[in-house]
């Protein structure tokens, strides 16, 4: 099918790029080196896939609409391997590690995806991603911030975490209705933290009423005499690492 001819599909997050300065910067930000191994998510139309073709030995792509996966097969490009399906589902490791992961993400499942890689991070070497520009700054901000909160701790936990740059609604086919962004993510050395899903309790937890105190929205997991963490504050006022110290005191009760 031509290119031109795929009607943009709102159930798949279908945004296309279509601005070549962006994409130079996106492929000059992953900056790919022939080695690498690659997973671009959600290839669309071949903007980004194309281009890193040019610069890599393999590249793995993982996209759900057959429709743009026909048009992907039609480049006849034997260093591309398609597959076809849900990246949510996908075994990323059964590819080759350390992997890279890129992808302009389709937004509507753009944290089901991040906590999707996120529970596979010991397979992963960095992540560059197209993601709204409002959930990469909840992604990065620090304690504190307004937009601090439940992606932010979950995130930086586990992730070095940067905005790289902003990416405007003209830059894409059809046009979104908000800015997009540029994240870069990269594993952190040291694994803080035992068991995620305790982890993640307690942060959802802390997070679900943020006007209350966490006295108040911890009340059935923990008692002040429990932890060293002063639970008069709210949530959005403790680091990431106190959310560690409030797991493990957590875990030596349980
Ligand atoms: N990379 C292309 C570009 O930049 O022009 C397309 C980006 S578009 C925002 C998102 C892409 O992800 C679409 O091609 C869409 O079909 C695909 N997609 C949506 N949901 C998906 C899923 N669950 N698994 C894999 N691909 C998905």
């Amino acid at each position: 099918m031509p290119a031109t001819k795929h009607t943009a599909r709102k159930r798949f997050g279908q945004n296309f790029l279509t601005d070549a300065r962006i994409v130079d910067r996106i492929i000059a930000t992953i900056a790919p080196k022939k080695n690498d191994n690659l997973l671009e998510i959600g290839p669309g139309k071949g903007a980004m896939t194309l281009p890193l073709l040019e610069e890599l030995n393999q590249l793995h792509v993982i996209e759900i609409d057959t429709d743009l996966i026909a048009l992907l097969q039609s480049f006849g490009k034997e260093n591309l391997i398609i597959h076809q399906g849900d990246a949510l589902k996908f075994d990323v490791s059964k590819l080759p590690a350390p992997l890279r992961v890129v992808g302009n993400l389709p937004y509507n499942i753009s944290s089901p995806i991040l906590f999707h890689l996120l529970n596979n991070r010991e397979y992963i070497q960095d992540m560059i991603f197209m993601l709204q520009k409002e959930v990469v700054e909840r992604m990065v901000a620090s304690n504190g911030n307004k937009t601090y909160g439940r992606l932010s701790v979950m995130i930086q936990a586990f992730f070095e975490v940067e905005m790289i740059f902003v990416v405007p609604p003209e830059s894409f086919e059809p046009a979104p209705k908000v800015d997009s962004a540029i994240v870069y993510l990269k594993p952190l050395e040291k694994n803080l933290i035992d068991d995620i899903t305790v982890f993640e309790k307690i942060v959802k937890a802390s997070f679900a009423q943020r006007r209350k105190t966490l006295r108040n929205c911890l009340k059935s997991l923990l008692t002040q005499e429990q932890t060293s963490i002063d639970l008069s504050q709210r949530a959005e006022m403790l680091s990431v690492n106190e959310f560690i110290t409030l797991t493990s005191d957590y875990e030596k009760q349980h």
